[in-house]
Order: structure tokens, then sequence, then C-alpha cells
């Protein structure tokens, strides 16, 4: 008996419907990596039933990514397999820190724009923990208000005083917690680009973001050092159902895909959509 027996089940034609759809994500996720190993596909699970991430879980897929904190502490509750992995990609508030820090088998959050969440976070991990809680960055490529994140960097820039670069350092030095792991972006979005015709701004922007910030993190901290980044590079998450295949081939480690796997989400009323 799997572990997952006890969980209530999606019907048969539910775990056919979505081992196509997963199938066929990886397949093109495999495809348009950069390199020989795929990049992270990162399943958006949100809105969806525990019962969809059991059976995708069962199909072998590990990372899920979820929005809402109070939806993903139901679920982390529910599905308590010892590997699955929970990636937070909401908009973080620091008052709800210690839940997300709390979490079983809470794996990153994609999201930290702020000294104080990163503080919040890195006070409330576990002391039980195996290993520090990744985080990575959010940046605001697109500049657009409504997106939030921290403004990328750019060459002939002061970069070393800004904001991403202080709130970098501040992880690494104050928070022994967390790691830092790499920088993510949602972006703006156009058909012309999904559609591959123009080069994604946004990706080109996170990119350069990336590299920028390494290069000043490599003085104080050289990469061998551990402290930051995995193998010595800062991970790129940025790519959706929509444009996930041009964002591997602008060098994305990390993609986040709901719609493409679990099919169009319900909207999600206004009156929980602070939690
Ligand atoms: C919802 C969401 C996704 C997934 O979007 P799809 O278009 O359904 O693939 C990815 N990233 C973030 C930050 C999201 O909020």
């Amino acid at each position: 008996m799997s572990s997952t027996a006890q969980i209530s089940s999606a019907s048969p034609d539910r775990v056919a419907e979505l081992r196509e759809s997963l199938a066929e994500v990886k397949a093109r996720v495999q495809k348009a990596s950069a390199s020989s190993q795929a990049a992270t596909l990162v399943a958006v699970s949100k809105l969806k039933p525990a019962s969809d991430i059991a059976a995708c879980y069962e199909l072998g897929q590990r990372d899920f990514g979820e929005n809402y904190v109070q939806e993903l502490e139901e679920k982390a509750a529910e599905l308590q397999m010892p590997d699955i992995r929970w990636h937070f990609i909401g908009t973080l508030q620091s008052n709800k820190a210690k839940i997300l820090a709390s979490i079983p088998n809470i794996y990153a959050i994609q999201t930290v724009t702020s000294a104080k969440t990163a503080t919040a976070l890195n006070k409330h991990v576990p002391l039980n923990r195996a290993s520090p809680l990744n985080v990575l960055l959010q940046v605001n490529t697109s500049g657009e208000d409504n997106k939030s994140g921290v403004p990328p960097l750019s060459p002939g820039h002061p970069n070393a005083e800004a904001e991403l670069t202080q709130l970098a350092l501040r992880i690494i030095k104050d928070c022994p917690r967390l790691h830092l792991q790499g920088l993510m972006t949602i972006g703006a979005l156009t058909e012309s680009l999904a559609s591959g015709e123009h080069e994604n701004h946004d990706f080109v922007a996170l990119k350069q973001t990336r590299d920028l910030l390494q290069e000043i993190l490599q003085t104080e901290f050289p990469a061998e050092s551990g402290r930051w980044g995995v193998d010595g590079r800062l991970l790129l998450s940025m790519g959706m159902s929509s444009d996930f295949e041009a964002a591997l081939k602008a060098g994305s480690d990390i993609v986040r895909v709901g719609t493409s796997i679990f099919g169009t989400r319900p909207k999600k009323v206004a009156a929980v959509t602070s939690s």
C-alpha cells in the first residue's frame, strides 16, 4: 500500500488526464532545457485539490508550488510524503513567515522581497530542520506596478548599493538558517513574447541581474564557500505555462507550470485572497 492510500483519491479519468498532461509538460521541459540536466519542474497546484497533487506524486512528480499560505498549510498537513517538496510562490507577508517556515517539507520560498520577511523566516525555521530553508529573491523585471519584487540590476549602475544586492548580502550574513538559492521573476507577458518570436525582455533582464549579482557576491563570499547558490551559481526561476520553453532557452533552471498540467483554475474568491 502506498503512503497516500488514505487520501481521497482522484477519479481514474482524472488520473489518466494528469498522467498525459504531466508527461507532455515533462517532455517539453526536457527538450527545451539548455543543458543535458533538465530544469526543475514545479507543478503549480494552487486552487486545485489535494487529490490532484497526490495523483501527480504517484506519477513521480515531487515539486509543487502554492500561492496561498493557508491553502499550502492545509495541503501539506494532508500530504505528508517524506520527499514531497513545497515551493511557496505567492505574495509573502512577514506576519505569515512563522506558519510558512514551519510547514512540513517546505523546500523553498521563491518570493522574498524584503529584509524584514527574510529575518522573520530565518527566526522561525524550526530548530530540528535538517537543512537551511531555500529562498529566492523576487525581481520585478518588467517594472509593472501590479507585480511585486525588487528592481533588477543593470550594467554601468552602482549595483553594489542596489536594494537587491543589499538584500542578498543581508541574507548571506545575517540569516544562517536560510540559503540564498536564486532569483525569481514573473515578468510581463504578451502573445508575441509567448510564441517566442521575440527575445523576452524579462528573461534577459533576470539573467543579466543574476550575472551581475554573482560577481558582487563573489568578492565577499567565494562561490566555493557554499554560502549561496547551487554549485556556485544562483538559480533562475522563470517561465510559466505560456512561456516556459522560451524561459528554458533563455537559461531558466526552475519553471513553474500550473494550467498546462492541471487545466484552468477556478477564480479565487476575494474573501480569502489575503490568506
Ligand atoms: C499561478 C502561478 C504560476 C503558474 O501559472 P500558469 O500560467 O498556470 O502556469 C507560476 N508562477 C506564479 C508566481 C504563479 O502565481
